[in-house]
């Protein structure tokens, strides 16, 4: 869609020229840049959206759904200077059927390995994501060295936002084939609620967030589409300390230590994977004490009558 908006970009700047009041401006410093349009003004074509004074746009309409509502058009313009179009419809989604054959599995965050799983997957964040990070810091820091409202210090803004971009599409990239990937292959899947805190605690020091936050809503959604549970665990308990055969606790567990030998059962365990399990076990314990009070109040429920 990218290179069928090149004209657009010019009829966009333009129309915001012109029309001072309508539509409106975010912000124009914070690099993006949007208006709606409601959905009586627009129309969809088989070439594209049509949209008032613009005119049609090229883009791909086949993804939309057989039956939808309309409601509106929003076109975009992020920091970069790519132009999207998103549309807001209204449509059903029929309840999918949970596959009760497929397995249920656990998930431990971390930071080296972005997830791993409870049956022994490992996935880490794809490489050109650590690369991009890397020049991103570099040109981040010769934005700092650039004089405020100069020419040189607007490009250089310009430069950041290009590399952000590509980060942010690398990652997006990378979460959603996972998350689509893990919600078809599993009935449910556990994961635990992590905040701020007990990162600090789980990881020692404090960390920005890498992705899990917006890698657990978008299971989340996908599993309501596809028939995946999801079930948060929030109450915190040692993940990586406990072992997830016997439930020992190695208090003395560092960070350091990627495999472990538990001294009660002398299984040794793979810090992660360890973790992972134990998400499930405390998943499926919650999942039937769950299923057990609903069944005992049902039960009560039947003695009254
Ligand atoms: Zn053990």
């Amino acid at each position: 869609m990218g290179r069928s908006l090149a004209n657009l970009d010019k009829a966009f700047n333009s129309f915001f020229k012109k029309q001072a009041k309508y539509p409106k401006f975010k912000s124009k410093n914070r690099g993006g840049q949007s208006f709606s349009v409601g959905a009586f003004f627009c129309k969809v074509k088989a070439t594209g959206i049509h949209l008032p004074l613009l005119g049609t746009i090229k883009c791909d309409v086949s993804l939309l759904p057989d039956e939808y509502k309309l409601l509106s058009v929003t076109v975009s313009k992020n920091a970069s200077g790519k132009i999207f179009i998103s549309l807001n419809i209204l449509t059903d989604i029929s309840d999918p059927i949970i596959d009760t054959s497929k397995p249920i599995i656990g998930l431990d965050f971390g930071i080296k390995t972005f997830i791993t799983t409870s049956d022994g997957g490992k996935y880490e964040h794809p490489k050109p994501f650590r690369k991009y990070q890397l020049k991103l810091a570099r040109e981040q820091r010769v934005l700092a060295r650039r004089k405020y409202s100069s020419n040189r210090r607007t490009k250089q803004k310009h430069r950041v936002a290009i590399v952000y971009e590509k980060i942010s599409n690398i990652r997006q990239d990378f979460l959603h084939k996972l998350s689509r990937k893990l919600v078809g292959e599993n009935q449910a899947i556990y994961v635990e609620d992590l905040n701020l805190e007990q990162m600090k605690e789980r990881f020692g020091r404090s960390i920005n967030d890498l992705g899990w936050a917006e890698f657990v809503r978008q299971l989340s959604y996908k599993g309501l589409w596809y028939g995946c549970e999801i079930e948060k665990i929030d109450r915190f308990f040692p993940s990586s300390k406990t072992c997830s055969k016997c439930g020992w606790i190695k208090q003395d567990l560092t960070l350091k230590d990627r495999v472990w030998e538990c001294p009660a059962c002398l299984t040794e365990h793979d810090r992660d994977i360890n973790a992972a399990k134990n998400v499930l076990e405390y998943g499926r314990v919650d999942r039937n004490s769950r299923a057990g009070r609903e069944k005992f109040s049902l039960n009560r429920e039947a003695q009254r009558e």
